[in-house]
């Protein structure tokens, strides 16, 4: 039985379709192995979101190289966004890379190792590229591995994006917004849940913009119209997405926070910045007021919300007073947590083009540290008031700092370790908080039944 390693870079729709790869190698009698030394194919399932992740795989590749000497049958590929991005151009890139694989391509991955393999074992190798456009191709994430005892899933229910946010690679990689109709999403949940999955995680790039061309009903959008129909999916208890757009948090969407109730009280919202200037440039659609008014109304439907966001420090022209204007949203909002990315130019976005000014390394990394900075503190802060409250978490498995420990999420998705046994696995639990260190959350084991 040939053996396969897949290993992945990026975000969480990566996993995903690499979850989707290596069912469909599985079915057609791969082995899945820990190692690239121990397997006859060797795939990346990359990322291009930023330069380094591109380098990473390629350096990666050119290591791999090696393992041809004592397995001269061995495959190797580029799967995902790098190989949509560079496509064919990886061949001279990389001499000795047998496959590349666009994000349109991930259902071809069998067909395409099959041959690469049949050519390398007769000795006459050849490179396969396959980066064209497939209508239906984001039906083609839907098959599921499951883990022993693995109670959360991702489910795909769109691919690409056409928001053209002037920073962004993604709608290069991923190409234009397509989704799947909500009875095939709600068919794949149930069948989740009847494996065992009690939380779901919708995934998209713009997912609440989910299904724009599907008629609204009763006046709710189609993605309302998804939440409401896996609300009544049974053995399911917990919904929750990402990442959605602020353009996309309309009335009927918000309203659905304490209204649903598997629905989880978590929302990572990215805000990019604080600063209408940049935030024109960058052509995000909204003003910082109208960002400050969603927020606003989604606290008044659902009080106990998580907000969690993602910024960029260091837009190309971004001034002292557009940084001022950013740390004021963080201070207004008090979110719950946030990525803050030091912007990074993109090669094929509209940003690299701005004339505004390059801001310097050293600037956008004190920006990074300040917002870094009141993230903490206020995390540990608001810490302090958790203590001695009760959370219900749905334990995921073992910690990844100690394995003797359970950890779990509560539904505000802050991670929740405690002292707990095997026949708390997979399970709801209500925990009461003992102690926290901000972004963790420690629970009494003592109060479980
Ligand atoms: S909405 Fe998100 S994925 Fe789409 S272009 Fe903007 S940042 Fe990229």
């Amino acid at each position: 039985m040939p053996s396969v390693f897949l290993k992945t870079y990026g975000c969480q729709m990566n996993e995903r379709d690499s979850e989707q790869v290596l069912r469909q190698l599985q079915d057609r009698g791969y082995r899945p192995v820990q190692s690239e030394k121990e397997a006859d194919v060797v795939l990346l399932n990359t990322c291009s979101v930023r330069d380094l992740a591109e380098q990473k795989a390629l350096r990666k590749m050119g290591n791999l190289r090696a393992l041809r000497k004592k397995n001269p049958g061995v495959v190797l590929g580029f799967l995902g966004c790098m190989a949509q991005r560079r496509g064919a151009a990886l061949e001279k890139e990389m001499a000795g890379v047998d496959l590349v694989v666009g994000t349109q391509k991930f259902h071809r991955v069998p067909d395409l190792v099959e041959q690469a393999r049949q050519a390398r074992l007769g000795g006459r190798p050849s490179f396969l590229a396959e980066v064209e456009e497939e209508t239906g191709s984001e039906s083609a994430i839907r098959d599921h591995v499951f883990a022993p005892r693995q109670v959360t899933a991702f489910v795909s229910v769109m691919q690409g994006c056409d928001m053209h946010c002037s920073f962004c690679i993604v709608p290069t990689t991923r190409g234009k917004e397509r989704s799947r109709p909500i009875a095939e999403i709600v068919e794949e949940v149930r069948h989740l849940a009847g494996q065992g999955i009690r939380e779901v995680t919708l995934l998209g790039q713009i997912v609440n913009m989910y299904g724009r061309r599907i008629p609204a009903r009763e006046g709710k959008s189609a993605f309302v119209q998804l939440l409401e129909d896996l609300e009544s999916v049974p053995g399911l208890d917990r919904i929750r997405f990402t990442s959605p757009h602020p353009r996309g948090m309309k009335p009927d969407l918000i309203g659905c926070y304490g209204r649903l109730k598997k629905l989880c009280e978590h929302l990572h919202l990215p805000v990019q910045s604080g600063s209408d200037r940049i935030l024109r440039q960058m052509g995000r659609g909204y003003t910082a007021d109208q960002y400050l008014r969603i927020v606003d109304q989604v606290r008044q439907a659902c009080p106990q919300i998580g907000l969690t966001t993602d910024v960029i420090v260091g837009y190309p022209g971004e001034t002292d007073a557009d940084f001022a204007a950013t740390r004021k949203m963080m201070e207004q909002v008090d979110f719950d947590n946030g990525f803050i990315f030091r912007y990074s130019p993109r090669e094929g976005t509209r940003a690299t083009q701005e004339t505004g000014g390059e801001v310097p390394e050293k600037v956008k990394e004190e920006r990074n540290q300040e917002l870094l900075g009141l993230l903490t503190r206020r995390a540990e802060e608001k810490a302090k008031q958790r203590v001695g409250s009760l959370v219900e978490i749905l334990v995921e498995g073992p910690s990844k700092t100690r394995e003797s420990r359970l950890t779990g999420r509560s539904r505000q998705n802050r991670p929740v370790v405690f002292s707990g046994g095997e026949r708390h696995l997979g399970q709801l639990l209500t925990v009461r908080i003992t102690e926290s260190t901000g972004f963790t959350d420690y629970g009494d084991p003592s109060i479980l039944g």
